[in-house]
């Protein structure tokens, strides 16, 4: 494995992963797991956050207290499942400014498309991450990373749900600046680009489009 990948396999995460991998699992239920597990990922993907002192009082006595140091944080969504995921990693930093991005792939060449992009204006002095439930090709993922690149931004972290070796090494070879944090790093991609054994397409079991 990559240096730039962080598998976040904390049994809190992997039993309410296994419960969206269930196909019987509805869809209100999935999209209830995924906010709790953003809401968990988020915590470990911005552990690093740097910190400055604040001079305050408690009731008690006066402390040089720790508090978040730098401009807010930027969360990117690659529409449409990215979306699910940001909520929860909005309930953790409520105050992170929001950039969406639309990408859908071809389903001959399985290439990213581009359709909608929408940032913040200074991204370029904020950190970055970038949040879409499934890794697989990694072109969208490579895609997104390069627009945003285009934009301005320096410091991106890539988070995912779930991820295959083929979409890690799409990634972290074209961009190995960018750290990627996943859940779980599955077997394989089928002959569709879905990942094996997966949870299905993520869109379509949040949304229950199929
Ligand atoms: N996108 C999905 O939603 N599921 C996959 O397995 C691969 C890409």
């Amino acid at each position: 494995m990559t240096q730039n990948v962080t598998v976040i396999d904390h049994p809190l995460v992997l039993h309410k992963l296994s419960l969206m991998r269930d196909k019987t699992t509805p869809s209100v239920v999935f999209r209830q797991l995924l906010n709790e597990i953003a809401y968990l990922l988020a915590y470990e993907v911005l552990r690093d956050l740097p910190l400055t002192k604040r001079a305050i009082e408690t009731p008690l006595a006066a402390v040089d207290a720790p508090v978040l140091e730098g401009k807010k944080l930027v969360l990117v969504s690659i529409l449409r499942a990215g979306n699910g995921f940001l909520d929860g990693m909005l309930n953790l930093v409520p105050s992170a400014r929001v950039g969406h991005i639309g990408l859908y792939r071809d389903p001959t060449t399985l290439a990213a498309v581009e359709y909608y992009l929408k940032l913040p204006e200074d991204i370029e002095s904020r950190p970055v991450i970038i949040v879409d439930p499934m890794l697989a090709t990694g072109n969208s993922a490579t895609a997104a990373v390069m627009r945003l690149k285009q934009a301005g931004a320096k410091d991106i972290r890539y988070v995912c749900l779930l991820s295959a070796p083929e979409g890690i090494a799409t990634l972290s070879g074209a961009h190995p600046d960018v750290r990627i944090f996943t859940a779980s790093i599955d077997s394989h991609l089928d002959d569709h680009g879905y990942i094996v054994p997966g949870l299905g397409d993520a869109g379509d079991r949040m949304y229950g489009t199929k």
